[in-house]
């Protein structure tokens, strides 16, 4: 084929892709616009996921109806106007290409006044071509109505997830936005239901308090620090609270949202030993430096940034985050260690715990079993080769490890896979079939981020197939009447936030494995802990259960619950073996 320069249609929609790859690509930038067009009230109406409409109402300046023409035309922009102005963008937009690709690919009507105009103006675009102008009296600010997204990209549509997944999308996307511009009134419906509002009081806490609920709000750990390059100011969450992913970990530069791993890791690192691996914590944290220091034109989405010099940001992130944690100090919580205080300092890691020994059960007390040695309890039956073995308990070890005798040797079991694995398959056994509840004394509200909570509503059913009794109580308000009767005096807010809290890095999982899913991450939540003490008693019952159990030998998420040494290898070991 000779080289042909692309028809305009198609280099709007290539370039249209780069920019808008689902409905919350649309939100970020309509948002990002009315910011820049100093809004302080932004509604964003949002019906089927997106793909039907997507709305976005703003106070801010507005645009001359004149230039209501040239705002969808690509590279036209208000916000820089020679080459060197792009190395100290302070502004959110700077390519003037948003508008003209969303209206490449959508039905998109723009209707702006200007405060000191009595008339504004609206123009309809559709598909690219500007189909119609008119004057309008609506009040000052700008309302961008985008329809039928996609309508004329079908492989774009094919390759959107579900409804919910989408909203999702769309609800995180709006509450880092919201977080980062505390003085601005956010509301956000989904298909006319409210899902999420700010006060738009300026106060950072508040804001973070509508994303994330009042509680964690006031735990959350206060940063301020300064150095010669940059400022970093803004919350994170104390060790005690974390996630299992790094999905509420936000960080603006210069009150742009970014995604930027070296800032990721400079804050997990600041973190280290005072959170467990694998947890991650919340945080929103404002990084300021002079805008000539940061490269904002680097990625299409404009989703990260470079920055002039990254060893001093990593460094000032570390350093700004390890004061506050350090200053924050938290008091160690004891529970249950009775008497064991191996404690130093303020990391909550079971390492330190796990050196332990409860001196009040150990190996000792089991010594004069009534059954010798070599002689199992029921010696005709050899179990199956991945079934349980049948084991006598003989102690405790580290407060985390159960020692016993088996058919053929000597068995260690980590007590709190063992636990998992057996509530695992007590809960699946039990699904859906009244399985036992408990209610509590008193119900508990909890809140949940937008996004968090969507997922909570959608998987409602499946938690009260497991004896959860959890009903919506406003948006992102939950109250629990009940917990299924297995999880024991685990918290009820730590379990139902456990339910949800893994589906958030999923995409679209098959229903029953959402289902499963939720099921192994409550019972690993509601095990027994590593550095729990047992009694005796307990620590027979979980052994018996163990040997019940389909699956013994791994947790759910299959981690061994048991290593075996067997006579064999003892015998190796200590030389007896071959000739003596
Ligand atoms: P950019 O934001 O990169 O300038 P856009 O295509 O997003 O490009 O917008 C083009 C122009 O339209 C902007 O520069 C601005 O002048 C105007 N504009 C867009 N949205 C708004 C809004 N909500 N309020 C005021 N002006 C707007
Ligand atoms: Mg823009």
């Amino acid at each position: 084929m000779p080289i042909n320069i692309l028809p305009e249609e198609v280099a709007s929609q290539i370039a249209a892709g780069e920019v808008v790859e689902r409905p919350s690509s649309v939100v970020k930038e309509l948002i990002e616009n009315a910011l820049d067009a100093g809004a302080d009230q932004i509604t964003i109406l949002v019906r089927e996921a997106g793909k039907r409409l997507i709305e976005i109402i703003d106070n801010g300046s507005g645009i001359p109806a004149e230039e209501l023409e040239l705002a969808v035309h690509r590279h036209a922009t208000s916000k820089l106007s020679q080459a060197e102005d792009l190395f100290r963008v302070s502004t959110l937009g700077f390519r003037g290409e948003a508008l003209a690709s969303i209206g490449s690919v959508s039905h998109l009507t723009l209707s702006s006044r200007v405060g000191s105009e009595d008339l504004g103006g609206s123009i309809r675009v559709e598909g690219g071509e500007t189909v119609e102008i008119t004057e309008l009296g609506i009040p000052p600010g700008t309302t961008v109505r985008v329809e039928h997204l996609f309508y004329n990209v079908p492989a774009r549509l094919k390759f959107l997830k579900t409804d919910r997944t989408e909203k999702r999308h769309i609800n995180i996307m709006v509450s880092r936005y919201s977080i980062a511009n505390p003085g601005v009134r956010f509301k956000l419906f989904q298909d006319d239901q409210l899902a999420f509002q700010t006060p738009g009081s300026g106060d950072l806490q508040e804001a973070i308090a509508a994303v994330h609920g009042i509680k964690i709000a006031k735990g959350m750990v206060q940063v301020i620090y300064e150095d010669e390059y940059l400022q970093i100011g803004g919350f994170i969450s104390p060790p005690g609270l974390t996630r299992s992913n790094r999905g509420e970990m936000l960080y603006f530069v210069n009150q742009r949202p970014v995604q930027d791993p070296a800032i990721s890791k400079a804050v997990t690192q600041a973190y280290h030993t005072l959170i467990m691996k694998g947890r991650y914590p919340i945080t929103a944290l404002f990084l300021g430096l002079p805008p000539e220091k940061v490269d904002v034109n680097v990625h299409p989405t404009k989703a990260e940034v470079r920055f002039e010099d990254k060893g001093e940001v990593f460094r000032g992130v570390g350093r700004a985050v390890r004061r506050a944690l350090l200053a924050h100090t938290p008091v160690p919580e004891m529970g249950n260690l009775r008497g064991v205080n191996l404690w130093s300092g303020p990391a909550p890691d079971h390492s330190s715990i796990r050196r332990g020994v409860d001196p009040a059960w150990s190996m000792l007390e089991n010594s004069g079993a009534d059954l010798p040695f070599g002689q199992l309890p029921d010696s005709g039956q050899i179990p199956a080769p991945l079934g349980a073995p049948i084991l006598r308990l003989i102690g405790q070890v580290a407060a985390t490890y159960l020692i016993a005798e088996g058919p053929d040797g000597l068995y260690l079991i980590d007590q709190h896979a063992a636990h998992e694995r057996i509530l695992f398959e007590k809960m699946m056994a039990s699904r859906d079939q009244d399985p036992p509840s408990q209610a509590l004394l008193e119900s508990i509200v909890v809140e949940f981020s937008p996004a968090s909570a969507d997922l909570l509503k959608e998987n409602l059913p499946v938690l009260s197939g497991l004896g959860f009794e959890v009903e919506e109580f406003g948006p992102g308000s939950f109250v629990i009447r009940a917990v299924p009767g297995l999880v024991g005096d685990s918290s009820p807010e730590g379990i139902l936030r456990a339910a949800v809290e893994d589906l958030e890095v999923d995409e679209t999982p098959l229903e029953g494995k959402i289902e499963q899913k939720i099921i192994a991450r409550v019972c690993k939540r509601a095990a027994v802990k590593a550095g729990q003490v047992l009694s005796k008693g307990e620590g027979e019952q979980l052994l018996s259960d163990l040997e019940s159990c389909q699956s013994p030998r791994t947790c759910p998420h299959g981690r061994p619950t048991m290593i075996h040494l067997s006579v064999d290898l003892l015998e190796r070991k200590f030389g007896r073996t071959g000739p003596m």
